[in-house]
């Protein structure tokens, strides 16, 4: 679960990345991953983004035309 395969530009290539040892306390919420291939590491700036604000059930207008 702290693998995912995404596109590495060094590699040119889909690489499996990995979370690298984290220092910074960021635990399993580290945005940071680094390709197994060549050993670069990216940064996944959205990696755990929680809408949780945003999707606060807000009032949702339902007054949308439907089919009758
Ligand atoms: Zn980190
Ligand atoms: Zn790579």
């Amino acid at each position: 679960m702290s693998e995912r395969e995404l596109y590495c530009d060094s590699c040119q290539g889909v690489q499996l990345f990995e979370v690298p040892p984290c220092e910074d306390g960021h635990g399993a919420d580290c945005p940071e991953l680094s390709c197994t291939g060549c050993g670069s590491a990216v940064l996944i700036a959205t990696f755990r983004f929680t809408p949780a604000r945003l999707a606060d059930r807000r009032p949702v207008s339902r007054g949308h035309r439907r089919a009758a």
